[in-house]
């Protein structure tokens, strides 16, 4: 096998860190880029003292100077909770924007394939379902959620450009719901802040009725699909990565409930504005072309996402 020379930006984040953790384990070199502003290098302390790990703090919407050449580069930097990307919006959108062309000139420079973690956001609040790749979406572009959607649809435009106009090799991946270890227990996102409730056992909080639904993927599916995208020959997406079980947000209170034996009681505060109330990815073609199906449920993923929240809560304590 080649060993390659892999940069992740995003690398100290959720998704990142075990990207980094499995390139690294399948003998590669890994360039970590991150600014830290929702990662850590908790998440890639481990990895600090591997000779094959670089870690550089670096913010990708600035263009990238220093002279490395790449294999591959995964494109993962930007925060993905609304809480968390609605803090600073524009630097969300320069993020998305600017960050793709930092990515694409260092792609078109070195010659490197890249992976662009695009998003279930550019379908926005959707009219069409399940979602397939060929749906052009219902975004609103004008509100607390456009600096992600809208910075996330632009962004796999540029990559269109720079594929047709520059030859740079693009795998666009439109990833659904995604959980497990190493989510920032403050990150605002459902699974995380219902898990954390019900070990604090405070009230669970539901955003509306809880009718609203969502489909989640556990992280070691998720990247197995991220990484046979990138090695792929021919097939480059756009593809749906994610796992089509579908869930309430109330269901899934009342299970992280049941799993943790908590005693919290459920709480239903306001529904944000333009969330989206049904979510659920068409994973033909990924099936098609990447022989994808999701191996771990939900039980199963989220009692391994509760023994990381709760080792993380006690060491709080
Ligand atoms: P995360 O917030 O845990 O990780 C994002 C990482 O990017 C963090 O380490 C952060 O510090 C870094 N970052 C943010 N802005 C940066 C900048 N300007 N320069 C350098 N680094 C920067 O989020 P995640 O869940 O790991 O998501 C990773 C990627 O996958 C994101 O691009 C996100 O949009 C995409 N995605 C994730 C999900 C999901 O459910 N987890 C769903 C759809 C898309
Ligand atoms: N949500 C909720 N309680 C929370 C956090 C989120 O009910 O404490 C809802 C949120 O309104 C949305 C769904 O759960 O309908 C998923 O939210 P998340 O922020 O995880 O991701 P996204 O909305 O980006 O899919």
């Amino acid at each position: 096998m080649k060993r390659k020379k892999i940069l992740i930006t995003g690398g100290a984040g959720f998704l990142g860190s075990h990207l980094c953790k499995r390139c690294l384990c399948a003998g590669h070199e890994v360039i970590c880029l991150d600014d830290l502003s929702t990662g850590s290098t908790d998440f890639i302390k481990d990895m600090l003292s591997e000779e094959r790990f670089t870690f550089l703090n670096q913010d990708i919407s600035l263009p990238f100077d220093q002279d490395l050449d790449f294999d591959e580069i995964y494109n993962l930097a930007c925060p993905a909770s609304p809480k968390f990307y609605q803090k600073d919006p524009i630097k969300t959108i320069k993020t998305s924007v600017m960050g793709a062309f930092s990515v694409c000139e260092l792609a078109k420079k070195t010659g490197a394939k890249v992976f662009q973690a695009s998003t279930s956001e550019v379908y926005g609040d959707p009219k069409e379902h399940p979602q397939k790749e060929s749906y052009f979406g219902n975004v609103n572009f004008f509100g607390r959620r456009s600096c992600y959607d809208e910075g996330k649809r632009i962004a796999e435009t540029i990559f269109y450009e720079y594929q047709n106009i520059h030859g740079v090799e693009v795998n666009i991946a439109r990833i659904f719901n995604t959980y497990g270890p190493n989510m920032h227990p403050s990150d605002g996102r459902v699974i995380t802040n219902l898990i954390v409730q019900a070990l604090k056992s405070e009230p669970l909080t539901i955003y509306g009725d809880g009718s609203q639904t969502r489909s989640f993927c556990f992280v070691t599916d998720l990247l197995d699909a991220a990484v046979s995208l990138m090695e792929h020959e021919n097939f480059k997406g756009p593809v749906n990565l994610g796992n089509p079980s579908e869930i309430t947000v109330l269901d899934l209170a009342e299970k992280i409930k049941s799993l943790t034996n908590t005693s919290s009681t459920i709480t239903c505060l306001k529904l944000p504005e333009d969330d989206p109330k049904i979510r659920r990815p068409d994973i033909a073609l990924a099936k098609e072309h990447l022989n994808f199906t999701p191996k771990v449920d939900l039980d199963e993923g989220l009692s391994k996402t509760i023994s990381y929240l709760e080792k993380h809560l006690q060491k709080e304590l």
